[in-house]
């Protein structure tokens, strides 16, 4: 088992490079040579296991410079009683016989970027030493809200690396804020911009690739990695809980072995639903991947028509994690579809660079409508559906997993398929609070960190333990500097 890039085929790497390096040299996204089958003895072996063991069995398939013992022992720290809060990790919850929510907010961060970013940076420091390095992995990211905060807490106190944040000074909800202002640790930094995350995304992009500064540091025994949904060490944590779900599904006698099961995953990158698609490829029997965007419905076109544009307008939704015009793991898709020709997607990904637009060929296009279907949800219907939701299952749902559940609608209306669905909820209300509040009918009262005890108070729901205790937390960082500034913070920052 090898990784090469979806822009040349040429590369090899050894997983442990792959996940150090993060990107292929060529821009490309680093991919395994082979996607590993998955038999119905496969799976039935797998079901009387802890979500631990699971996440060793598969993440072992791709991974063989890594040893067994040395993967159970990462998944138990990763997904063990002191950052979980539930033994079962990624619980699925059933709301009617056809009907199931896959809750992957049960991590330290209440949002599913726990279930990669707990893993990546274990599997990142072994790769460290399995490749001789002995420069330090300093981490950068741009982050909206999610991925930051839940980096910072996979990589506080892990050795030889470092992490420094940068997010959009009014572009995060005032939850996430309090998350990250506060995070614990000696190896994080955490620094706002003034401007939108496209400006702080940019920053970072223009530290990444300014070569004065990446010899400076180098100097002084440092080097750049990313934290990014393109490292295949956040991807592959990911085909887990799809094979999982299916395991729990099966076990629980809810669905017979080898029957089909669609998933509708709210998406924004196309990390979560490359990895569904991923765990399909294995084997694992899937129907439909129902692709759920917002507003911002660039990939409902594309999956409808086969055309990528990103030339439109964005816009600021209730679910800020989905707000992307650029989904960077499609390229691993079109690199699959496409018969692995690193030719072709490299000129699709010029020609989006170039123009902001590209076309698959037809026989492309074809394979996407036989494995997906797409739809977007607008602000009104998304907070229609936690309402509906809510009200007739009694169940509360964040933004995001409200666009799941509304297009996962959409899509029994349009196609009449009455296979087993599950939707994927990849954060807890609590992170939302002023839009679920307004959504179900109630008016906020306060700012912030004080709604989420008036969320606890009008649904009788417990918050994530974690958000409760936001409020008593000392806030440790306080930076924050203009997008020029940025790399002055990044050399002070590992000084
Ligand atoms: C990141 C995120 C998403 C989108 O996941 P992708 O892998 O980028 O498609 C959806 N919901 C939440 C809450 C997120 O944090």
């Amino acid at each position: 088992m090898k990784y090469y890039s979806t822009r040349d085929t040429a590369v090899s790497l050894d997983a442990a490079q792959a996940v150090k390096q993060g990107l292929s040299r060529d821009g490309g996204l680093l991919t395994p040579t082979e996607f590993p089958k998955l038999s119905e003895m496969d799976l039935n072996a797998m079901l009387p296991m802890t979500y631990q063991q699971r996440a060793a069995v598969i993440m072992g398939l791709y991974l063989p410079d890594y040893s067994a013992k040395e993967l159970l022992a990462f998944a138990e720290k990763a997904y063990g009683p002191a950052r979980f809060d539930t033994s079962a990790v990624a619980p699925v919850r059933t709301l009617d016989e056809a009907t199931h929510c896959l809750e992957l907010w049960h991590g330290p961060t209440s949002a599913f970027k726990d279930l990669a970013l707990q893993m990546l940076p274990q599997l990142l420091s072994a790769a460290l030493k399995k490749t001789g390095e002995t420069r330090t992995a300093c981490i950068l990211a741009a982050t909206s809200g999610d991925t930051g905060k839940a980096a910072m807490e996979g990589f506080a106190d892990v050795e030889q690396t470092k992490i420094l944040v940068f997010y959009p000074k009014d572009g995060v909800s005032a939850v996430q804020e309090a998350q990250m202002v506060t995070q614990r640790g000696e190896n994080v930094g955490v620094c706002s911009v003034v401007g939108n995350f496209d400006d702080t995304q940019s920053g970072v992009k223009r530290i990444f690739s300014d070569e004065a500064l990446r010899t400076e540091l180098d100097r002084r025994g440092y080097f750049f990695s990313s934290a990014n949904s393109i490292n295949w060490g956040r991807i592959l944590p990911q085909v887990v809980y799809y094979i999982s779900t299916y395991c729990d599904l099966v076990r629980d006698e809810k669905l017979k072995m080898g029957e089909k099961i669609n998933f509708c995953v709210p998406t924004g990158n196309f990390g979560d639903i490359l990895a569904g698609y991923y765990a399909k490829k294995m084997g694992l029997p899937v129907g439909r991947l129902i692709c759920a965007s917002n507003k911002n419905d660039v990939l409902t076109e594309f999956l409808t028509t086969g055309t990528y544009d990103r030339n439109r307008v964005f816009y600021n939704t209730m679910s800020p994690s989905m707000d992307i015009l650029i989904s960077s793991n499609l390229e691993r898709l079109l690199f699959d579809l496409g018969g692995r020709d690193g030719e072709k997607v490299r000129d699709y990904m010029d020609q989006l660079a170039m123009s902001g637009s590209y076309r698959v060929d037809d026989a492309i296009l074809a394979q996407i409508r036989e494995l997906f279907w797409a739809g977007s949800s607008g602000e009104e219907a998304t907070a229609a559906a936690i309402a509906r939701t809510y009200k007739d299952c009694g169940y509360l749902i964040d933004t995001h997993t409200a666009v799941a559940a509304d297009v996962m609608a959409q899509y029994r209306a349009a196609t009449g398929d009455s296979t087993p669905t599950v939707f994927v909820s990849t954060a807890s209300p609590f992170k939302f609070c002023d839009s679920v509040l307004k959504a179900i009918g109630e008016t906020p009262k306060g700012k912030g960190v004080d709604l989420i005890d008036q969320l606890q108070y009008v649904t009788g729901r417990p918050a994530p333990w974690r958000l409760a205790a936001l409020r008593e937390k000392e806030r440790r960082f306080n930076l924050s500097r203009k997008k020029e500034e940025m790399p002055e913070v990044v050399r002070t920052f590992l000084k």
